[in-house]
Formats: structure tokens, C-alpha cells, sequence
């Protein structure tokens, strides 16, 4: 199971020292380094696919970012495992001020920049938990799972039947003795 950041994925960076570099950062990080993210998984097994581009756009310090990755959640119909495909794109400028965000276009969603360094790994996750479906579930192997619990919901029904008719017999015959 990989939980290291492959070599020269850096975890954090210094964001306006990248726009400078017009760096690109690339590659798959491991899905066990989102720990809040994680609490809504299944399991922690896998990747998460990252493009990250500094540079200027119309005169802003700004950096694109895709993410994508393949995460296993419970599905909320019948509770079992389901695979879903997530996905983001998005392009943030770097500001210093909260007042700065006002004075952004549109295109950007202001990044504040705080600290000598800032986090990779909490951006990445931050956008993976907004593309997270808010309702998810099978499409059709759901169905078979569920018509599946039916019949077994039913056969438990059957089984306790047997005892429930004996209780009614009883019933009866004490009536009928009575009489
Ligand atoms: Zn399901």
C-alpha cells in the first residue's frame, strides 16, 4: 500500500515562489494522505491524479489545477461498496488581503496566501471533498443487491412464521378447551 508522496511530489510549497518558476506539479498522490476525506471512504487504497500550473493569467499570480481520482463510498441505497469517479478543474489567483478578493474577475477564486508555505495536500482535498456527489449510489448492481435483501427479509419472515402460527393454534386450543 503506497502512502508515501512519490519523490519530487511536494506536499506543500511556497505558492507565489511557483508562479515565479511558472512550475508545474504533476503526478499521483496517495489517497491515505486525505484524512478528512477519508472518513467518508470505504477504503483509503488508490490515487489521487494532480495537475497543478503557476503562472501569470492577465496579469495575476495564479495557478490552474485538475484533480480526478477513483474513490470507493458505501452506496447510500444498500450500503455497499460503490466505486465513483470525482473530479475538479480550478483556477485560483494568489491575493495577500482579504480585500483583494472583491478586486478579482470573475474567472478566479482568490487564494489567501498565509505562512512561508502553503498546502498542496489541503487544497487538493478541500477540492475533492466539493466534487464529492452530494447523492450517490448503483445503477443497477444496486438492484440486484437490493431484491436480493428482499428475499432474504422474506425468507426471515417465513422462517419465524411457523412460530407465530403455533402461537395462534395455541391460542385457539385453549379457547376450545374453555368451551
Ligand atoms: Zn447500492
Amino acid at each position: 500500500m503506497q502512502t508515501q508522496v512519490p519523490a519530487g511530489l511536494p506536499e506543500s510549497a511556497n505558492f507565489a515562489r511557483q508562479v515565479e518558476l511558472n512550475r508545474t506539479i504533476e503526478g499521483e498522490y496517495p489517497l491515505q494522505k486525505f484524512t478528512r476525506l477519508g472518513e467518508s471512504l470505504v477504503s483509503s487504497e488508490g490515487e489521487v491524479r494532480v495537475k497543478m500550473e503557476f503562472g501569470y493569467s492577465v496579469g495575476y499570480a495564479c495557478f490552474k489545477a485538475k484533480v480526478s481520482a477513483t474513490l470507493l463510498v458505501e452506496c447510500q441505497r444498500c450500503l455497499q461498496p460503490m466505486e465513483i469517479e470525482v473530479s475538479g478543474r480550478f483556477k485560483f489567483a494568489l491575493v495577500h488581503s482579504e480585500d483583494e478578493f472583491e478586486l478579482l474577475p470573475e474567472e478566479f477564486e482568490p487564494y489567501l496566501l498565509e505562512g512561508e508555505e502553503q498546502s498542496i495536500i489541503d487544497l487538493i482535498e478541500d477540492e475533492l471533498l466539493l466534487s464529492l456527489p452530494m447523492v450517490y449510489a448503483h445503477e443497477n448492481a444496486c438492484s440486484d443487491f437490493m431484491s436480493r435483501q428482499q428475499k432474504e427479509i422474506e425468507a426471515e419472515k417465513e422462517a419465524s412464521h411457523p412460530f407465530a402460527a403455533l402461537k395462534a393454534l395455541k391460542a385457539d386450543s385453549t379457547k376450545t378447551n374453555k368451551d
